[in-house]
Order: structure tokens, then sequence, then C-alpha cells
């Protein structure tokens, strides 16, 4: 489905294929719109969570249009609303950012120009186009109106401006309780535009914010507060989401009012992905129920947590450049995010032996107390990546799928009276079996051909399939954690009937595996190291490890075509 083109991570310069936002600005550039002004853009998070792949597009955007036209980039917390907001969040969205691939800038935040926003709104206020409504909550919100019903008048709406700025003064000095007024923009009750139906700028919140204290109880809306932080950072281009194309008007009111920097706002269509859920809130509710162990648990989809799943900043980059832009909402499958992902480790993850589910396999014929070891390329896809020697000796580990004493139909591996080859070692021939008392085979017996040592036939006779395997001896003991989809919805946030969107997680997410037998090589695995478990998929080291215990994450598995021919022969009863 997807354009593979763009997913080479070593073209740094990845363009979406076709994008009206850079058509905005090369217009703006052309006929100088602002003037000598360099473009400016910023991304914009509320520190309210942590964040997400979708958040990776918003970011692609803002960066990278500007880069290319020579601009720059702020990063900005949009910290208006001190309940929901915290430095963890601050500090982790600022390693997201630089994770992903960007550095800002300056970093700002919207509370640094709240002294700003206080002068504006007297301003407005002076001019008549703000009033202190003392409306409630439900008022304002009834006084409103619908779609197809106008709006009505506040009472308060004609207050003298001396009454206005005393009251608004006031506010903010702490002088009445939460929720007991408001300062609302004087605009248009009967606007089609509901959000120019005398929107409201600042609200009383006797609250601790994370980085003003207590030195504010007023706080400005995001609609007051957003435009105008643009225009002092003289933002030429602020990109936004589609759910904000309704607050164009009001964006553009509040600066003609006050006459400053035209920043002007563009929308762009959010990052949906298939079976997976983007929104802070939900997210946050995961978290705090303990459905998942943390905002980095390698499940969710959030930057920190696919990054810690093993994804690549490069294959990021590559997926939102070529998930492209549009003007209406739609939905990405979330097998081409995996599919970027497949093809950059392809290309990049050195390969290794590791056996997750392991059977010990015998050589009878192979000397006791020999061991040699065997030349392997670390990554068939980049001879520079050179080799390494394994050790190879008379008692090792493969799959247990890898051996069916009754093989089904078109089962080529290992099987009594079957030859196979042992990747890069030897051709061996099952012999015989030992079972436990349950009659679960626990070992099984082979021979081996000398003459076909590196896995070579020694007289042209084929075999049909190529096994891994770990020397026992030499085997490393660790975790390994599998990871399935978290939602098996494929919209998961719309709940089923009378349930909720939690009733749409999968249970079976998670699957840890406490005995894996890994080749010795992976006990210097590093954190950044990615690596290809040949014939199991895509693995790199969880910081859970430790000296004595390393745990790796599957990032991805390979795609499986066996997996299908056998599920389809289940289905038959055929298993
Ligand atoms: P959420 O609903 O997940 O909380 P948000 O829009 O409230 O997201 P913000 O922190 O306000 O999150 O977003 C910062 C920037 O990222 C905004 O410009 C927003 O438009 C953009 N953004 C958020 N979610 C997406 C998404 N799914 N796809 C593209 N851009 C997004
Ligand atoms: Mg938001």
């Amino acid at each position: 489905m997807a354009a593979t083109t763009n997913a080479d991570p070593e073209n740094s310069e990845l363009r979406t294929p076709s994008n009206f936002l850079r058509e905005i600005i090369a217009e703006d550039v052309s006929s100088r719109k602002f003037g000598d002004a360099q473009i400016q853009t910023r991304f914009p998070p509320e520190p309210n969570g942590y964040l997400h792949i979708g958040h990776a597009k918003a970011i692609f955007l803002d960066f990278g249009l500007a880069d290319e036209f020579g601009g720059r980039t702020n990063l900005r917390f949009d910290d208006t609303n001190p309940e929901k907001e915290e430095q963890e969040y601050v500090d982790s969205i600022q390693r997201d950012v630089r994770w992903l691939g960007y550095d800002w800038e300056r970093l700002c935040y919207a509370s640094d120009y709240f002294p700003q926003l206080y002068e504006w709104a007297l301003q407005l206020i002076k001019n008549g186009k703000a009033y202190v409504d003392d409306l409630s909550a439900d008022e304002i919100r009834r006084y409103r109106g619908t779609l197809t019903e106008p709006g009505k008048d506040s009472p308060y709406r004609n207050r003298s401006v001396e009454e206005n700025l005393d009251l608004f003064v006031r506010m903010k000095k702490g002088e009445f309780p939460d929720g007991s007024r408001v300062l609302r923009a004087r605009i248009d009750m009967v606007s089609p535009n509901l959000n120019l139906r005398d929107p409201v700028m600042y609200r009383i919140l006797h609250a601790t914010h994370h980085r003003t204290g207590d030195e504010w109880c007023i706080y400005p809306m995001y609609d007051y507060a957003h435009g105008q932080s643009d225009s002092i950072e003289r933002v030429t281009h602020s990109m936004c989401t589609l759910e904000f194309a309704d607050h164009q008007p009001l964006y553009r009111w509040y600066i003609e009012q006050l006459g400053i920097f035209p920043s002007q706002q563009i929308e762009f269509d959010r990052l949906n992905l298939t079976y997976t859920l983007l929104s802070k809130r939900k997210l946050l509710q995961l978290v705090q129920e303990g459905r998942v162990r943390g905002w980095d648990d390698p499940r969710m989809p959030t930057l920190s947590g696919i990054r810690r799943r093993g994804f690549t900043p490069e294959a990021i980059r590559a997926f939102v450049a070529s998930a492209g832009v549009s003007r209406t909402n739609g939905i990405v499958d979330i097998e081409m995010l995996e599919h970027f992902q497949r093809d950059d480790l392809n290309r990049r993850a050195s390969r290794a032996m590791a056996v997750l589910r392991p059977l010990k396999l015998v050589i009878d014929n192979y000397p006791e107390g020999q061991q040699e070891f065997v030349e392997v390329a670390n990554n068939p896809e980049d001879p520079s990546a050179g080799t390494r020697q394994v050790p190879f000796s008379r008692e090792l580990y493969i799959e247990q799928d890898d051996f069916r004493e009754v093989p089904p139909p078109k089962y080529y591996r290992l099987s009594p009276g079957r030859e196979v080859r042992l990747r890069n070692a030897y051709f061996v021939t099952a012999q015989s079996v030992a079972k436990d008392a349950a009659g679960n085979v626990i070992e099984v017996h082979c021979t081996y051909d000398a003459a076909s040592r590196g896995g070579n036939s020694p007289d042209g006779r084929k075999v049909k399939s190529t096994m891994h395997w770990v020397s026992a001896g030499h085997a490393i003991l660790a975790e390994i954690r599998l990871y399935d989809k978290l939602f098996n919805k494929i919209s998961p946030g719309d709940a089923p009937e009378g349930g909720s969107f939690l009733d749409n997680l999968n249970p079976n997410s998670l699957e840890v595996i406490t005995d894996a037998k890994l080749e010795p090589s992976l006990g210097s695995a590093k954190l950044e190291d990615r690596y290809q478990f040949e014939r199991v998929g895509y693995f790199s080291l969880d910081p859970d490890s430790t000296a004595e215990k390393l745990i790796f994450n599957r990032t991805l598995a390979l795609k499986d075509s066996w997996a299908k021919i056998e599920k389809k022969a289940e289905a038959y009863g055929n298993s």
C-alpha cells in the first residue's frame, strides 16, 4: 500500500509528496506577505500528557517546512490549564522532540506571556471590545444559542468601560471565587460561527501553575492565548489540525483588534491510525488505571512508548512524510507505519540467533566436549557490517515449533528421518526423541554431516528448510516481551454500546517469555542497538535490563507466511 520510495533513511530531506501547506508558504514568500520577516513556525503542545505518533506529524510539518524555507521553529508550551499540566510532561515533550531529530530555535511558554496577554485584555476592554460577565457557565451556554438559534446578549454586556476595568482588575487580584465571573470578547451574539458569540477570554481559577505558581488566579482561554502567543513570537504560519478551522475567524479577530503581528493559521488533517488511540486524555486514563505499565509502555502509541519498543526516528519521519497532508481527515493503516519500520530495520538491524521457546537438540555423532565457531554475516543487507563468530557444539537449542514428531502436511522443518540445515552450520537429520512422563518431547537426537560445514550441501542434495539455533553451553538466558495490538478494534475510541473504550483492550497484548536462549554476542547489546532475531522478528533491549538479566522487546514480528498456512490448516481441523 505505502510507497516505499520515501522510506530511505539515507534521504534525510524527506518531503511530503503533495503538500498544500508548502504551496501556501512558497506563495507567501514570493509575494513577500511578511516583508523581511523570516518564516517562523511553532510546535505548541499542551504539557498535559506525553506526545504520541499524531504529534510526530505536526512536528514534522512545523519543523520540516520552516527548515525548507530557511525559517525557524519554536517549541512552545501551551500551558494555560494549570490543573492538568505538569513539569514531567514538559520534560518528556522536550526529550521526545529531540529524539525525533528536531531542535527548536527558542523554548517558549504561553505562561511567559501572561503579563502581555493581561495588558492586551485591558486594551480590549478600553476599546469596548471586552466585558466582564457575571453569568454562570451554564447560563452562558444557554445564552449562546445553537447552530440553528441565534444567541442572546448577556445582561452584563453593556457595562461601562470603567466598571469592566474595575471588575477585571479585581478578578486578577483574587477578589472573586472560581467561576463567579469571566472576561468575554464583545463580538457578535448572532454570528453564524458560535466561536464568535462573545467567547470567554479569561476565567477565574485559584490553582497553582507548574511555572507561575500562585501568581495568577485568572487564566486565558486557548483561543485568546494561542494567536497572541503566535503573534508575540512573530509566527508567520501557525499550522494546526482541522478541528481549529472554525476558530480561525476568532484567531484573526483578536489579532486585528489589537493591531499586532499578523500571524496566520492554516489547518491540516489529524493523523489517525487504525487500532490506535491518539488522545492524550484517554492515554492518560490507561496510565492512571494501570492498564499499561506507564506512558512509555511499548504498547502505547506515545513517542516514548514506541521508542522503548525499538521504533526509530528515521522510520517515523519517513512514515509521516509518506502519509502526507490533506484538508479532510482520514485514517491510515497501522500496517503502513509497521511497513516503514520494518523497511528501516531490515536495512540496519544486526542479525542474531535467539531461540524463544527452546527445545534441546543433541547431535549424537558430534564429539562430546568439542566446540567450534562458525562465521556469520552480521547483516546480509549491509556487507560493511562484517561478520562474527558463533559457537557451535554438540548440544543446541532449536525452537519447539521447528520440530514435529508427526509432521502435518506442508511442514518442512525437522521431524524424524528429515534432513534440514542449521543456519551457517551443518545439515542434520533427526533420529529419535526423548520424552517426559507426560509424553512431551523434551529432547531431539540427530546426526550431522561433517561435510556440510557452513551449511553448504556437500553433494548437491537439497534440504527444504533452514533453522536457527543456539549452542546450549554458550546460551544466554533472557526475558523476551512480545507485544500485540493494544486494542482489538479498528477504531478503539468508539465504545461498544453500554461500555467504554476500555472494553476494546486486547487482553493478549503482552506475552512474557522468561527462558529464551540467546547467542552469546547479544550479551553486549546496548539500548540503541537494533536486532533481527533470525526468523523471529525485530528486537531491542528494554531499559529494565540489568547485567544479570537481559530483557528484549519485540519491536515487530517478521511477516510469517507459515503462521497463515498453519491457521488455515487449523481451520480445516488439521492441527
Ligand atoms: P490530544 O487530543 O491527543 O490531546 P491535542 O491536539 O490536544 O491532542 P496538543 O498538545 O494541543 O494536543 O497538540 C500540539 C499540536 O499537535 C497541535 O498543533 C495539534 O494540532 C497537533 N496534533 C495533535 N494531535 C495530532 C494528530 N493526531 N495529528 C496531527 N497533529 C496533531
Ligand atoms: Mg489540546
